[in-house]
């Protein structure tokens, strides 16, 4: 094969734009620690591969510490003497030592366990800075692992910074890699694995990167270095591109820019239909950069601030004071529009919130959500009074995620008037009247919207999680990326009954920012979208040349529809006749 060849990889594009420059090429991360019987005799040689290991992650830590403090100062880079301290921690090294002839299993299971023990004894600490270095002691135990080669999950911490801007090529990404990927010089990202609804996609999206997912064969057949281009419009990757084709591209780029800016200019007016039903437009907001786009779109606020990629991103768990400054910044930054804080969901696809001692293996049916926030009461009592404290500086809103029933919306509401009532003590100010709200993308929460309608001021339906756990298609899983569909009868039928509720309803998942399926949601009712910045213009657009009579009437056809694809035909056909530019 002459690698000089133009040549095309054809996949699923998830994030719009055009990226080019030099592929840079990663390999799959690492395996789950497996547990394997050894003999007596093996001991030795298995606690030699762990010393190993250690000085291998010693010598690792050693040149992150110098890099950081080159960075950002010696404060900064302390947080690598205290990874160093436990690294060698005599305790630690001393318990696994009398647990390798008790247990005779592989070292990588046996420090697994040993640390992970310690990990939950330093949880129910009541210090909190305490609780935070969990944190720091999971990122040693990942980088040991990895070291001994049968790590379980892969840090973002280690990974390489491409000197040269450059588009990424990997057989998949966690989205803790994702959010990393701007400060890592990368102008677009494709990969083997992956789906338009998984997180990494959703990310994607808000840093504005170009993507593409499910390409096949990606990694083996890739060259590093090579000159690239990714069209994350269509979903191809373009290796070593003839100067014709670069040329293409160029100008496909421009004319995109141009339409992009038309619908920008128009921010300033209403997302109104032309027969006068005004939907309220918000943005989904992922990452403090995102608050000037929030601006420059005309959102009428932020329907869905995901709290967890700050809360998880750093390193450590930030207090209620650091929570506090930021939620603030973003509720003046918005004002007088209202932003809405999602609670931490962790979990799932998305960055854990503790590592966990086994392998959940079904993660979304697992340990995500309100369920984890639940059984930490500590650390959601200071998400919580941190956002009531932020709505003190102009308008806010909190919601739940994953809620299933009312048993946790009870729970939720003593919790939080256990931190009103501690911040009236305190003389801390807070908004009393503040709305609370829980995401609706539970069936079992859908179903009994009626009664749920009676314990809150509003729902937020996340099409994304609902469709996945309605239908039962993992949204994550590339396999069955293809079934993923948001217009199922069964979907549309539990948004039609969370809506019929009566409460002001809104639209937070993918499927609001998808031109195709305005007309099915706005004739449905919703009277509220909130969409990913980039999409918001185009929203914007097509609200304004729909009719809602006419919306309704096919959204009454398409509760009697039998298949997805009827029902998304009919969505169609109405956007397309009423904005057909958009289509283009
Ligand atoms: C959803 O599930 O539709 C949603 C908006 O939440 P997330 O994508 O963060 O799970
Ligand atoms: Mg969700």
């Amino acid at each position: 094969m002459n690698e000089g060849f133009e040549r095309r990889f054809k996949g699923q594009p998830v994030s719009p734009g055009i990226a080019m420059g030099k592929l840079r090429v990663e390999a799959r991360g690492c395996a789950a620690p497996l547990i394997r019987s050894i003999l007596p005799t093996e001991i030795e040689a298995e606690w030699q591969r762990f010393e190993e290991a250690l000085n291998r992650t010693e010598a690792e830590l050693q040149v992150l510490k110098a890099r950081v403090e080159e960075l950002s100062g010696a404060s900064e880079a302390a947080i690598f003497d205290a990874h160093l301290l436990f690294l060698r921690d005599r305790m630690i090294i001393s318990r696994i030592r009398k647990e390798m002839p008790k247990r005779l299993q592989n070292i990588d299971s046996v420090y697994y366990a040993v640390v992970q023990n310690f990990m939950e004894a330093m949880r129910q600490v009541d210090d909190a800075y305490l609780r935070s270095r969990v944190v720091d002691i999971g990122d040693v135990l990942q980088r040991v692992l990895k070291n001994l080669d049968q790590g379980r999950a892969r840090t973002r911490k280690n990974k390489p910074v491409s000197s040269e801007p450059c588009i990424l090529a990997a057989h998949d990404l966690a989205p803790s890699d994702t959010a990393d990927l701007d400060s890592q010089n990368v102008l677009g990202f494709v990969t083997e694995a992956g789906s338009a609804i998984s997180h990494t996609a959703i990310l994607a999206r808000s840093l504005g990167l170009p993507a593409v997912v499910a390409v096949p064969n990606l990694v083996m057949e890739s060259r590093v270095g090579h000159p690239a281009i990714l069209d994350g419009y269509n979903g191809v990757l373009i290796l070593n591109p003839t100067q014709e084709t670069r040329e293409y591209y160029e100008r496909l780029q421009a004319e995109k820019e141009k339409a992009y800016q038309a619908l920008v200019d128009m921010k300033d007016l209403p997302a109104e239909t032309q027969d006068g039903r005004r939907i309220h437009l918000a943005c989904n907001v992922d990452f403090v950069h995102e608050y000037s786009a929030v601006k420059r779109s005309g959102a009428d606020g932020v329907g869905l601030y995901r709290t967890e990629f700050f809360l998880l991103g750093g390193d450590g768990l930030p207090d209620e004071e650091a929570q506090y400054q930021h939620y603030r910044r973003l509720v003046e930054e918005c004002a007088p529009q209202e932003v809405i804080f999602r609670t931490l969901d962790s979990g799932g696809d998305k960055l854990p919130f503790e590592v966990l001692e086994e392998k959940e293996d079904n993660p979304f049916l697992g340990w995500r959500g309100i369920r984890v926030s639940l059984s930490r009461p500590a650390i959601f009592k200071e998400q919580l009074r941190a956002i009531l404290r932020a709505s003190a500086h102009g308008k806010a809103g909190v919601m739940f995620p994953m809620v299933s029933g009312l048993t946790e919306v009870k729970e939720v509401h003593t919790i939080l008037e256990a931190c009103r009532q501690e911040l009236r003590e305190r003389g801390e100010p807070f908004d009393e009247q503040m709305r609370v709200g829980i995401m609706i993308e539970v069936p079992s929460a859908a179903m009994m919207a009626d009664v749920l309608s009676r314990y809150v001021d509003f729902f937020s339906i996340g099409t994304n999680d609902l469709t996945q756990y309605t239908i039962a298609v993992d949204r994550v899983n590339y396999r069955v990326a293809s079934m993923f569909r948001s217009t199922h009868p069964g979907v549309i039928r539990l948004i039609h009954q969370t809506i019929a509720a009566g409460i002001p309803t809104a639209i937070c998942g993918e499927m609001g920012g998808d031109i195709t399926l305005v007309p099915l949601l706005v004739g449905l009712g919703a009277t509220e979208l909130s969409v990913g910045a980039h999409l918001l213009p185009l929203i914007r657009f097509a609200i304004r040349h729909l009719n809602y009579e006419e919306c309704r009437q096919m959204a009454q056809q398409a509760l009697l529809a039998e298949d997805s694809h009827t029902i998304r035909t009919l969505s169609k056909s109405v956007a397309k006749r009423s904005y057909p530019g958009l289509f283009e």
